[in-house]
């Protein structure tokens, strides 16, 4: 007789039945890659067949869901160059129309007999149709064995797997492991928020028999995610009150003449912000700031103030930025000012070598430098500080939390400033970042040009560079961005090199410049010195000036493949512009056919330009996951939650959490018992994860 294998939470999702090697491939496509990863699988959203009707009864402008076989399907041509799928769906009480504009796709995924459910608003043209509705592909199994309930949860999909494989594969896992799954809240919070049963809540989310018990499933999973994220944060603010930090005090010795010779006033925001600054610092705990304001608010000037408080106080400060160029401006910016102050500041990149690093190294060791721009290359080992009093990070999201943590340890408990242009409202700030005290910087400096962004494609390519010119021959300068391509994928998609030659064509009567991450650092400096300096007027690029280049008088950026880059980058990007007084320009070659989500987003970025609004619908489209960066924080995944819409459950947690730690900061209450075992299990992947 053949040996019973058992299924386990950790059995990895070949194993269940009906599954195998192939098809947990496509498993692992949807971030599935265990049972208990299954389990935790969130539908996107859920069907109630008894919302179900017949094509014969349905109402022009009803909402409504039916279910049908496909008939037809065909791709047609209209004008602007838009493409139409139109299908035809029957049930066994007739027929209706379909449509889809600019889908083209959809050619390819819907097949005549295949079923259909399919949700919209019906509307009216030569009878009821339904245009651009959802729609999931269903198998005939699917429809004749209703066996559990009336609720269809829809799960996200991806080629090769269909809803019935995911559902049958999320049955037996539950049949089989459900008893496995542990308690991980008290019941005192359970109790206080009439929340389910972690294993009830699993159980609702995949079969719920009423569609209430499965968004309460849901809100359970949320708040249980929100927790424990909320409960690492209280447990870092709490460590880091109780650390002996240096107080450095403002002497004014070197911030008042700084002041006095910068060529504008600082703003009303800038000044408030230095104020709290200054005052944390000179407490004896160490300071752990976040500074949020949009790109181009002035981030850099705050930081230097703060770091000139440490001088005068006989400590060092350190900025590290995320790449070279930034590194390298920052210096080739700031020392003028330090020199003028009789301060002394050093830069130091992996790209400087020799007995140049050794030099510059010897000098942070014993104190000579006071000031220490540089990347990455400032966290090696080797480097050793003499007295490190403030660290500043600029472009925080763009390092991982070893990586900041590594730099604090340069000194003993020195203050820690970190700089952020991805700004989120301070609500949600509030609570993602709840082990840092925050400052944002709303406002810009004055005077500050408008910035237009404008979709462009390929008809009104000329007529757009004719504009670029009549800018450039006022003495203003360009931008041309395009994204890093890889070998593969180049056929359709334009690289730097060919847009460099197009460029050179279009403006014969100015110079061009080229820039990436594969020239040498003399180079790059080079080149970005002379575009500063304005002997070249058009400089390309890849996204390599993404982050913090500040050229005031450059006013228009053409954006190659905007369809290739994230709001955020986008808004970086664009940021490089409207530094000035001028208006500038922003123009994104849209000229490939895009998904209607990619135009949306490429759209919304067009119409707005607040740095708040773009990073609240960069947090909406993408998940906070992705914004914070998984491996980032170093916090627990926030997986299922949505920081818009269920910001309620978010501050009930945040709440919960940080009332918890205070009352008991060792969480070893035997109430707590289920919360301790969640956290040791959560610091053991943490572990492996950085092993990894
Ligand atoms: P970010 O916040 O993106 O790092 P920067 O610190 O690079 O912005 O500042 C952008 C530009 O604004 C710089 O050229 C800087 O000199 C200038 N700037 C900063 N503060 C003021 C101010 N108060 N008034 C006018 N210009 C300012
Ligand atoms: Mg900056």
């Amino acid at each position: 007789m053949a040996k019973k294998t058992y299924l386990k939470l950790s059995s990895p999702v070949q194993y269940i039945k009906g599954v195998g090697p192939k098809r947990s491939l496509y498993f692992r496509r949807i971030g599935v890659e265990t049972v208990n990863d299954l389990l935790f699988l969130v539908p996107r959203r859920y069907i109630d067949y008894s919302d179900i009707l017949k094509i014969k009864n349905l109402k022009i402008n009803d909402e409504a869901t039916v279910i049908g076989k496909i008939q037809l399907v065909e791709l047609q041509k209209i004008k602007n160059r838009l493409k139409l799928t139109k299908v035809r769906l029957t049930d066994d009480s007739g027929s209706i129309n379909l449509k889809w504009f600019n889908r083209p796709d959809l050619i390819k995924k819907l097949k005549v007999g295949d079923w259909l459910i399919i949700s919209g608003k019906i509307s009216f043209f030569h009878g009821g149709q339904f245009v651009n509705p959802l729609y999931e592909i269903i198998s005939e199994e699917e429809i004749t064995k209703k066996t559990h309930g009336s609720i269809i949860p829809v799960y996200p999909l991806t080629e090769g797997l269909g809803l019935w494989d995911i559902k049958r594969a999320v049955r037996i896992s539950l049949d089989e492991c459900l008893v496995e799954i542990q308690e991980t809240l008290p019941q005192s919070l359970i109790k206080k928020h009439s929340l389910m049963t972690l294993s009830e809540a699993l159980r609702n989310l995949h079969l719920p028999v009423k569609i209430e018990k499965a968004v309460a499933a849901r809100r359970r999973l949320v708040y249980d995610e929100f927790f424990f994220f909320e409960l690492m944060l209280a447990k870092r603010k709490m460590k880091a009150m109780n650390e002996t930090g240096i107080p450095l005090n403002e002497k004014g010795r070197l911030t008042q003449k700084f002041v006095e010779t910068l060529p504008f006033k600082l703003t009303r925001g800038q000044i408030e912000v230095i104020k709290s600054i200054v005052s944390d610092m000179g407490r004896p705990r160490p300071m752990n700031r976040l500074l949020q304001g949009d790109v181009g608010s002035g981030k850099t000037v705050v930081a230097l103030y703060a770091m000139l408080v440490s001088v005068e106080n006989d400590y060092q400060a350190v900025l590290m930025a995320p790449t070279e160029i930034l590194a390298e401006q920052h210096y080739s910016v700031l020392s003028k000012i330090l020199k003028k102050l009789n301060v002394k500041s050093l830069l130091l990149t992996s790209s400087i070598k020799g007995s140049e690093r050794q030099e510059t190294i010897q000098k942070i060791q014993s104190g000579e430098a006071h000031v220490i721009f540089g990347t990455h290359a400032l966290i090696e080992e080797e480097i050793l500080f003499n007295k490190l009093g403030l660290a500043v990070v600029d472009e925080q999201h763009r390092f991982g939390v070893m990586q900041r943590a590594a730099l604090v340890n340069k000194g003993i408990n020195p203050d820690f400033l970190v700089l952020s242009a991805t700004p989120i409202p301070r609500t949600i700030a509030l609570t993602l970042y709840g082990d840092l005290d925050i400052s944002m910087l709303r406002e810009k400096p004055p005077s500050r040009g408008e910035v237009v962004t404008k979709i462009i494609n390929d008809k009104n390519k000329v007529t757009t560079f004719e504009f670029v010119k009549q800018e450039l021959s006022k003495g203003r300068q360009a931008f041309v961005i395009c994204p890093i391509i890889e070998k593969s994928e180049t056929l359709e998609l334009k690289s730097v090199n060919e847009v460099y030659k197009e460029i050179v064509n279009a403006f014969p009567e100015y110079s061009v410049g080229i820039i990436h991450g594969r020239l040498k650092t003399s180079e790059r400096m080079n080149i970005m010195n002379e575009f500063r300096r304005g002997n070249l007027n058009i400089l390309v690029a890849t996204t390599v000036i993404e982050v913090g280049v500040d050229i005031p008088n450059a006013s228009v950026m053409l954006i190659e493949h905007p369809e290739r880059f994230g709001l955020a980058q986008l808004h970086q990007l664009r940021g490089r512009i409207g530094r000035g007084t001028q208006k500038s320009y922003c123009f994104l070659f849209l000229n490939r056919y895009v998904p209607p989500e990619t135009f949306e987003r490429i759209s919304f970025f067009e119409k707005n330009n607040d740095g708040f609004a773009l990073a609240q619908k960069d947090i909406q489209l993408r998940g906070p996951g992705e914004i914070l960066g998984k491996r980032q924080h170093g916090l627990p995944d926030i997986k299922i939650g949505d920081l818009e819409n269920d910001k309620d459950l978010l501050f009930l947690a945040r709440d919960d959490a940080f009332e918890l730690v205070k009352k008991d900061p060792e969480i070893s209450s035997s109430e707590y018992y289920v919360i301790q075992k969640k956290l040791t299990k959560l610091a053991t992947k943490e572990q492996l994860l950085r092993i990894g």
